[in-house]
């Protein structure tokens, strides 16, 4: 069984990116530079903003934090998306979600200009995956597609399922495995909630995604022997043996799976990681305008 290292494969792609940012440096280019809008003060949510603000630093980016109060309106957002789209400076933004209630996500996302929607969760965007067009794919499901590349993973031919339907994983990874190319060109299934039957299907998956967003959902009865598993889901639970009081588990049960699949992502340090390096790969991407030239 090979665990499929997103840590380590997250800190690689983040020296790739640093070497070639100090090389652009060094012929005198402009520093690439992302912009992330943070309204109000949830906790996980600064905690994620913080997170890749800081990986920013690391690569030599620089970076532009946007602080809103919870109560800003709708048009006042839309104006500090639209300043920065206007903004030669700044290379790729993001608005942070969950966004207060009376804000309407769909509306923001559409203000940001595709150019800079390193997120990729702008229409255009995927549309142009969709199409199989340069575009910037959405960090988790580009993160997936990263680590099959890099541990080889043979995808060609073979049967994929993935759980969940969400716009942010399981509908652009149905898409991403199914296009022409590599890794792609798999029979995919994409199963949701309506399914009937889910453990018939995910048996019969060569290659298992799980966006499901249920704790240690997916078992080892569900899991046929030499399949690849992926799995996105992340959830906190209580545990006093821990410093912190609470460790990390996935939608799979990886205690009962590990041992029949022939690849798996653990959780913590499986998917999660390179999240962030494929935020900073977007953001190199737009500054070196590869996806919209
Ligand atoms: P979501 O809640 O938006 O979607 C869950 C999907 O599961 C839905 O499409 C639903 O139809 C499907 N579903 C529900 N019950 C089902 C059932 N019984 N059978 C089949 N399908 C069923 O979740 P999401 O945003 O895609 O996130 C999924 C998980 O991944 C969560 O745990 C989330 O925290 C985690 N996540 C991790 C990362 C990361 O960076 N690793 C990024 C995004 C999400």
């Amino acid at each position: 069984m090979i665990l499929i290292d997103g840590k380590k494969t997250s800190s690689e792609i983040k020296n790739e990116i640093a070497t070639r940012v100090a090389e652009i440096k060094s012929e005198g280019g402009k520093t690439p530079h992302l912009a992330a809008v943070l309204v109000g003060n949830d906790g996980a949510s600064q905690t994620y903003v913080g997170a890749k603000v800081k990986a920013c630093e690391e690569v030599g980016f620089k970076s532009t934090l946007v602080r809103l109060e919870e109560t800003v309106s709708e048009a006042e957002l839309l104006q500090v998306v639209e300043d920065i789209n206007n903004n030669p400076d700044i290379d790729g933004l993001i608005v942070q979600l969950p966004l207060p209630k009376h804000i309407s996500v769909d509306k923001v996302t559409n203000k940001i200009r595709p150019e800079k929607d390193v997120d990729g969760f702008t229409p255009a965007n995927v549309g142009r995956m969709t199409l199989n067009w340069p575009a910037y794919v959405a960090a988790t499901p580009y993160g997936i597609v990263e680590l099959l590349k890099r541990y080889n993973i043979e995808t060609s031919g073979k049967h994929c399922v993935v759980i969940g339907r969400s716009h942010i994983v399981g509908s652009p990874m149905s898409i991403l495995m199914a296009r022409n190319g590599y890794p792609g060109n798999a029979t995919v299934t994409l199963t949701h909630s309506r399914t009937k039957n889910l453990s018939e299907i995910t048996k019969t998956a060569d290659i298992l995604i799980v966006a499901i967003g249920k704790p240690e959902f997916v078992t080892g009865d569900m899991v046929k022997p030499g399949a690849v598993v992926i799995d996105v889901g992340i959830h906190r639970i209580e545990d006093s043996s821990k410093k912190s009081g609470f460790r990390l588990i996935g939608d799979v049960k990886f205690d009962e799976v590990a041992p029949l699949a022939s690849a798996i992502t653990p959780v913590p340090g499986g998917v999660g990681p390179m999240t962030i390096a494929a935020l900073l790969y977007n953001t190199l991407q737009s500054a070196e305008k590869k996806v919209f030239g």
